[in-house]
């Protein structure tokens, strides 16, 4: 009998299984493909080493103006697409040696609920007092007439095994995988074109960056509050706002969202309460049965790899700490990073949203470039700003919003700001290195008043 079977080896269920190790459980992991998940293997990792292929192509490109002249700089797309192999390669033994480290039993198969304490894969039944749900999510495929079985067609999964960068891109969906993917394709030369439903990319970034960002993403266009229709091959027909459009690539990303792993499973036996939409938690990653617990994308209550990490850790909390010790899951400030070139990131709220909850909201605005190292890095026309968002009544940071180059590696910071509810005046003696692009906080919170 184990302690905990988790059923799922993407950061939710490796995360949950690490943790559970270290504190002297006995811990099963089931996993159907690789462990490292959706994220490591189809999603985070193999899109940022891609992404800082692309990178570095371009500072290779443009590196005159900073004394830097590189003649006939090329890309070598299977040289990236080796090095992105190499690097999953070696995370996934990274992760392979933690599960041996804490003690953990690794199953290679497909896991199905019998009850809540019986999980089979295959013809052979395992035991477990608790049970961890971590199933992740897979790529959406819309009923968009045409698009079924449309060779032209990928998913994310399909666009990063590309044999070759295509002359030509359309994307679907302008959230965060269609951007960065639509960024990637951009920088190596791909004509881009993103087709969103909505009149503005990224759903959650502040009203005033989204559209500044799509100008500094340079090389891509845009067609915004457009519905697609049909598509024909690699043409995709669509209605904007001034009648019948369509565009045609030689690759048609699909980027609309990701199905939640729930069927197939056996919730229905168990009596799990779920929907399309997720299987239904509380705070403490419980499920409505006791000692089944759901992590990750699987709740559809946040769809990130760091958030899926967080829940495994909530979930091996309640089940292995005393009640008044239980750890719970909250959701004001996890920090979002888009790795387009250039960045963006944010956490917490956003003006908008501050000012929709009636706060008495101020906020400070600093451009990168004023901070030494942004500029010695970037030049004085990179574009980048930092935006803090404080109430006024409670002097309390609500939110932190970014872009530029290297933003992603600063808002762990702001994250930490606003988790600890600190107010400016306490942040404001919080000393910064310098010369850190970070410095852009600080400065904006001295400016607010
Ligand atoms: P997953 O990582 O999906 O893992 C679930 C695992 O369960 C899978 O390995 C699957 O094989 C296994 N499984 C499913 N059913 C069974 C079964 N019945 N039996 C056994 N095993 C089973 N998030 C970020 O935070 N940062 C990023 O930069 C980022 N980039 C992304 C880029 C792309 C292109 C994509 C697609 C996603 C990206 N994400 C990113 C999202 C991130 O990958 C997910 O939020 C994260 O992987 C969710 O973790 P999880 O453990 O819930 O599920």
């Amino acid at each position: 009998m184990y302690d905990i079977i988790i059923i799922g080896g993407g950061p939710g269920g490796y995360v949950a299984a690490e943790r559970a190790g270290a504190r002297g459980q006995k811990v099963l992991l089931i996993e159907k493909e690789y462990l490292g998940g959706t994220c490591l293997n189809w999603g985070c990792i193999p899109t940022k080493t891609l992404l800082n292929s692309a990178k570095t192509y371009a500072h290779a490109l443009h590196g005159e103006r900073f004394g830097v002249h590189a003649k006939e700089v090329t890309l070598n797309w299977t040289e990236a697409q080796a090095w992105k192999g190499e690097v999953i390669g070696k995370l996934r033994g990274g992760i392979t040696f933690l599960m041996k480290k804490f003690g953990v039993e690794v199953v290679s198969g497909t896991a199905e609920l019998v009850d809540k304490n019986t999980v089979k894969v295959a013809d052979k039944s395992y035991q477990g007092k608790n049970l961890i749900i971590a199933t992740g999510s897979s790529p959406a495929m819309p009923p968009i007439p045409g698009a079924k079985d449309n060779p032209k067609v990928v998913s994310s999964t399909g666009l990063l095994d590309l044999k070759e960068v295509p002359k030509s891109l359309v994307v679907i969906g302008g959230g965060v995988i269609g951007v960065e993917f639509a960024s990637l394709f951009a920088t190596l030369g791909s004509k881009v074109t993103v087709v969103e439903m909505m009149d503005e990319i990224i759903p959650f970034m502040d009203k005033e960056h989204a559209p500044q960002l799509r100008k500094a993403l340079g090389n891509i266009e845009f067609q915004l509050g457009c519905k697609v229709e049909k598509l024909d091959g690699g043409t995709v027909h669509y209605t904007a706002k001034d009648g019948p459009k369509s565009v045609t690539g030689d690759v048609v990303l699909m980027a609309v969202g990701r199905s939640l792993n729930v069927k197939g499973l056996g919730l229905e036996a168990l009596g799990v309460d779920f929907s399309p939409k997720g299987i239904v938690v509380n705070e403490y990653q419980q499920t409505n049965i006791p000692g089944v617990y759901a992590v990750g994308d699987v709740t559809g209550r946040s769809l990130l790899a760091h958030s899926a990490s967080r829940m495994g850790e909530v979930a091996v909390s309640a089940i292995t700490d005393a009640p008044e010790k239980r750890q719970r899951m909250r959701y004001s400030a996890i920090p979002w990073v888009l790795y387009s070139n250039p960045e963006a990131a944010g956490v917490g709220l956003t003006e908008d949203e501050a000012k929709k909850q009636g706060r008495n909201v101020v906020t400070a605005t600093v451009p990168l470039r004023n901070v030494g190292r942004f500029l010695a890095e970037n030049g004085p026309t990179a574009p980048g700003v930092t935006k803090v968002i404080v109430d006024k009544d409670t002097d309390r940071i609500l939110g932190i919003q970014m872009y530029g180059a290297g933003v992603g590696e600063m808002i762990w910071g702001g994250a930490a700001l606003i988790e600890l509810e600190l107010r400016v005046h306490e942040a404001r003696e919080l000393i910064f290195p310098h010369p850190t692009t970070g410095e852009a906080i600080r400065d904006a919170l001295w400016e607010l008043h």
